[in-house]
């Protein structure tokens, strides 16, 4: 058995598919078979050009064919007698299994096209590194999620995946993910309690210690694996399975039920959401409203920035689904652990505490405005707030808003519609602005704490890192003081306190953030109805 952070609810059995090509470390065997060594390596070589091939065939259909003209010289390569007989000479002449052949002929070839003067040359060093990585991961049965048509009951295993990987994981095939790296409040484990699929990660070594194929349990209670379990323990896990399921049924009831505290305190319970489609799961686990939407996720997985129309449109869906329930919308969080592919950001030590979110937004007004300009014209049609994330001080907050202001006039001469009365807030989730709180306070409408980075700023706890998951600790009694000190100075200028942080649905977290009087809790939809029984024992 191995253990993780167990990152997102429930239980799986399936089978493992491993995602992304590993580097496969090569060790030098002597080999006395000189013709069944051939015979692998022949084997790779066909099982590389089959899954290239598909590959290819879908690339031209999705990105057209000059995009998917690179595999056509992956392709040659595989094709080319001349590598191909290299490689046999090399396991005849030195006696050496096929793996560490083909690692010498094509260090040696990609150093040749390296050297080239010409750039196209060079380039084709990479390719011949590409495919040799390739067919090693086939030599070693470790093949790229990527190249495989997936099937039912797929446990897909990763170094890590980006939140954009787990945002396109196919949820009638995966039914689990468990990572190497990666925390509770990482993205891709804040997507898979979206996807409501079970998730382990900073299993550290998970892609080394199973392979295509395997059959595997993933516990996400307990954030646990079991590889290749006997019989008993499939049913063991079936049972466990089914009781969970039966509790998840059993909280349905709750589902239309108003959330009051023991003390009569009405609460709202509200979802956190990626995309407009995302309404329905809120809706369906009885939330009350959304109270962060993450919009970032409207910008990746494209090759350029989404308009002002099309978000517009994303926008006054989301509000027209929710039909007057409020929906908090945050202004584009992009840097950390978040990238938009047509959007270069310098390298950076620290992306956490780097270039991204509302300094990235003050920056680059021209991409800040756009977004304004669509949540302001959607404002028409809903119940839509703005809320403003990473702001470390009152400057920036009147920064932000003095660019809302400029884009509210604009609309004006426009004659475009827009609520003037749309409530405007800050994410709390640097230690500044929590300790500066109550003069924040009287110029804000709202607060929502955002505990995933607040905890990782306190505590000086990168909340991607594994190695030290064990300091970051939602309770740790610095965090609860800064979440008090939050609340009430949003209520000593009449004003209402959310958290939309991963710690508003922790069932540890909430009976103590019941007594903090905090007015509205926000998290993954499948954490609702849990959180909603909790908030009323208390
Ligand atoms: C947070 O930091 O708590 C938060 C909700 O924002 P994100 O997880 O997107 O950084
Ligand atoms: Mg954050």
């Amino acid at each position: 058995m191995k253990k993780g952070i167990a990152a997102s609810k429930g239980y799986a059995i399936g089978k493992v598919l491993i995602k992304e090509v590993n580097e496969v470390k090569v060790e030098e065997r002597k080999i006395e078979d000189v013709q069944s060594e051939k015979e692998r390596f022949k084997k790779s070589l066909d099982a590389s050009r089959e899954q290239l091939t598909k590959i290819k065939e879908k690339a031209e259909k999705e990105m057209g064919a000059d995009k998917a003209a690179v595999f056509e010289s992956h392709m040659m390569l595989l094709d080319d007698p001349e590598f191909a007989g290299a490689v046999d000479m090399a396991i005849e002449n030195d006696k050496i299994n096929a793996e560490k052949a083909l690692e010498n002929v094509s260090t040696m070839y990609a150093g040749i096209f390296e050297a080239m003067e010409d750039e196209y040359m060079r380039e084709r060093g990479a390719d011949v590194k590409d495919v040799s990585k390739r067919i090693l991961a086939n030599l070693a049965g470790k093949i790229s999620a990527d190249s495989e048509e997936m099937v039912a009951n797929t446990i897909v295993v990763a170094h890590d995946l980006t939140p954009s990987d787990t945002a396109q994981l196919d949820k009638s095939k995966v039914i689990a993910f468990l990572t190497n790296i990666g925390g509770r409040t990482s993205h891709s484990a804040i997507m898979a309690r979206t996807l409501e699929i079970p998730a382990v990660v900073g299993l550290n070594d998970i892609t080394t210690s199973v392979k295509n194929g395997d059959i595997v349990i993933v516990d996400g209670n307990e954030g646990t694996v079991i590889i290749n379990p006997n019989e008993n323990t499939v049913k063991e896990y079936e049972a466990k399975r089914e009781v969970y399921e039966k509790e998840k049924e059993e909280l349905k009831k709750l589902i239309s039920v108003k959330t009051v505290t023991k003390a009569g305190k009405r609460v709202e319970v509200a979802g956190n959401i990626g995309k407009p489609e995302d309404v329905y799961q809120v809706l369906e686990n009885g939330g009350d409203a959304i109270g962060l939407f993450r919009t970032e996720f409207l910008y990746m997985d494209r090759d350029d920035m989404p308009t002002e129309e099309e978000q517009f449109e994303a926008y006054k869906y989301t509000v027209e689904k929710m039909a007057g329930k409020p929906v908090v919308i945050r202004t584009l969080d992009i840097g950390g652990d978040k990238k938009l592919s047509y959007l270069p950001l310098p390298e950076e030590m620290n992306p956490f505490l780097g270039y991204r979110a509302i300094r990235l937004c003050l920056d680059r007004k021209d991409i800040f405005k756009v977004q304004l300009r669509a949540l302001l014209r959607a404002s028409a049609f809903g119940n839509l707030k703005i809320m403003f994330p990473m702001i470390s001080s009152l400057e920036e907050f009147l920064q932000a808003k003095k660019v809302l202001n400029e884009c509210m006039e604009e609309l004006k001469k426009e004659g475009k519609e827009f609520n003037p009365g749309l409530e405007i807030g800050i994410m709390v989730e640097i230690p500044a602005a929590a300790v500066c709180a109550d003069d924040l306070a009287k110029y804000v409408d709202f607060f929502s704490i955002g505990t995933n980075d607040l905890i990782q700023y306190t505590l000086a706890a990168d909340r991607m890192n594994e190695k030290i998951s064990y300091l970051y600790n939602p309770m740790h009694p610095a965090v609860l003081k800064l979440i008090k000190m939050t609340i009430e100075a949003a209520h000593k200028e009449g004003k209402w306190c959310g958290m939309c942080g991963e710690m508003a649905g922790d069932e540890k977290a909430i009976p103590t953030l019941v007594e903090y009087g905090l007015d509205e809790f926000s998290m993954s939809a499948s954490s609702i109805l849990k959180a909603k029984q909790l908030i009323m024992e208390n």
